[in-house]
């Protein structure tokens, strides 16, 4: 629970009117008519604070029975670990929240198309759907490159995991486009200033 906590104790959000509404409608009505969008915005925040870290922007959270359950983000470079997914690190949080490794009917949220390392946790930790913003033409091992029910068979033969593709897919896929035209100017730059 301690990173959970530390996870959903950030501060105010500069993320506009429209999530203030979103939010109201939170407290307002039942948590499971939520649509799949205002799951995506919560990931979408988590992106821009990854974006914000300097590091890639994906954002990725979990509902289980209605309620946010792991909210993270992309730390490979602070971390300096290569399994700093936004999706591992939100399993991990999820199962301490839960209080069991087996996620059965939770759903995790994602910007991007999970890779082939959070494919194999997301089936393995049982989830019960993914959903993602953004494909990855390079590494998405949901659909796009891989097929998940190939991982599912492999690792889990009972499983029977939902997926849903470009829930948000522009707001999403922006981001993660901006991110690496920054970095590629500041690359050029750095050449230039060098050279
Ligand atoms: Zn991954």
């Amino acid at each position: 629970m301690a990173k959970l906590d530390i996870a959903s104790g950030y501060g105010p959000e500069d993320w506009g009117f429209e999530s203030l509404q979103a939010r109201q409608k939170f407290r307002a009505v039942p948590v499971m008519e939520k649509p799949h969008d205002y799951y995506m915005d919560e990931a979408l925040k988590e992106a821009r604070r990854a974006y914000e870290a300097g590091e890639v922007p994906v954002g990725c959270v979990i509902v289980h029975k209605g309620m946010v359950v792991a909210r993270a983000h992309n730390q490979v470079e602070m971390l300096r670990d290569a399994t700093a997914h936004a999706e591992m690190i939100a399993i991990t949080q999820a199962g301490e929240a839960v209080g069991d490794w087996r996620l059965k009917g939770a759903v995790l949220y994602v910007t991007k198309e999970p890779c082939p390392m959070c494919a194999g946790a997301i089936v393995l930790s049982r989830l019960g759907g993914v959903i993602f913003g953004a494909g990855d033409p390079k590494a998405g091992a949901v659909v796009t490159v891989n097929d998940i029910r190939e991982i599912e068979n492999q690792l889990n033969s009972d499983g029977r995991l939902d997926v849903v593709t470009g829930v948000r897919e522009n707001e999403c896929s922006s981001l993660l486009r901006d991110f690496f035209i920054r970095k590629r100017k500041k690359k050029s730059g750095e050449v230039a200033e060098s050279g």
